[in-house]
């Protein structure tokens, strides 16, 4: 993405937001709460309209194609392609309470890319088993801890195949003593290469996990580079005193 805005009437909650991730790469963001760091991933995976800059798939400017040298919004539809390259998991899990878990894994490969009933199963009783959940298929919800809910729903996420996953905060609604075994599925999924930005206030998992790590603060990606640099090295003094509130 390269200087994006986004504004929220008077609030302007990206305000030149700028991010390469490679394939393969995991970027962590950290950053004050309000700093815009949900803003950019649900900017990312077309939930909220952008005001200015431009955000790329796979070389893909992604909701506006150029008709005649002018830039045009894509249609909803072609949109929803887009967005469903993307996987995102949420702080608050959302997954759907009337289903069981392996409905709501199977749900988007069935009903949106048309994948064949019984292939989605078995592909979803093979994350579920990567999240260790296979003997959760037939629970629902509500029958969940807040961890096993999470991993759940990084197992739907990851069931349309995604280029790139969104994580935002995926721990942080999350009781302490559940938080670890969330953080290790995430880990899992950076050691087998997945693309990920994910969104943490977990710095030592931050430092472990990621390739990159990325602050922002007001709107802006403040500073970016590797762990070790980042969090002992810090070049920005804004980084340097964010980082200062865990030590
Ligand atoms: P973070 O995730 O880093 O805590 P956010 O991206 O949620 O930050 O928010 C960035 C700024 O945008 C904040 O000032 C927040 O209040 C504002 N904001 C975010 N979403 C909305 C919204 N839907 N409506 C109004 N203001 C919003
Ligand atoms: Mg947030």
């Amino acid at each position: 993405m390269v200087d994006v805005r986004k504004r929220f009437g008077a609030v302007t909650a990206l305000d030149g937001a700028s991010l390469d991730v490679a394939e393969g790469e995991v970027v962590v963001v950290v950053g004050p709460s309000g700093s815009g760091k949900s803003t950019l991933v649900r900017c990312l995976h077309q939930l909220a309209p952008i005001d200015g800059g431009a955000m790329y798939l796979d070389g893909e400017l992604l909701g506006y194609e150029h008709v005649r040298g002018r830039l045009v919004p894509l249609t909803e539809r072609r949109v929803a392609a887009q967005r469903r390259r993307m996987g995102m998991v949420f702080q608050q899990f959302q997954l759907f309470p009337h289903w069981t878990v392996l409905r709501n894994v199977t749900e988007a490969p069935v009903r949106v890319h048309g994948v064949a009933p019984a292939s989605a199963r078995a592909a979803a009783m093979e994350l579920l088993d990567r999240v260790g959940l296979a003997d959760k298929a037939d629970a629902h919800p509500r029958q969940l801890s807040g961890g096993q809910q999470q991993r759940v729903a990084i197992a739907r996420a990851l069931a349309t195949r995604p280029r790139l996953l969104l994580l935002d905060e995926p721990t942080s609604a999350l009781d302490p003593e559940l938080v670890e075994e969330v953080l290790a599925v995430v880990r899992g999924l950076a050691r087998d290469g997945i693309t990920m930005i994910v969104v943490t206030h977990e710095m030592a998992f931050a430092r472990e996990v990621a390739d990159r790590c990325v602050f922002m603060d007001a709107g802006r990606v403040v500073e970016t580079g590797p762990p070790e640099e980042f969090f002992d090295r810090p070049s920005s003094p804004r980084l340097a005193a964010f980082l200062s509130r865990f030590s």
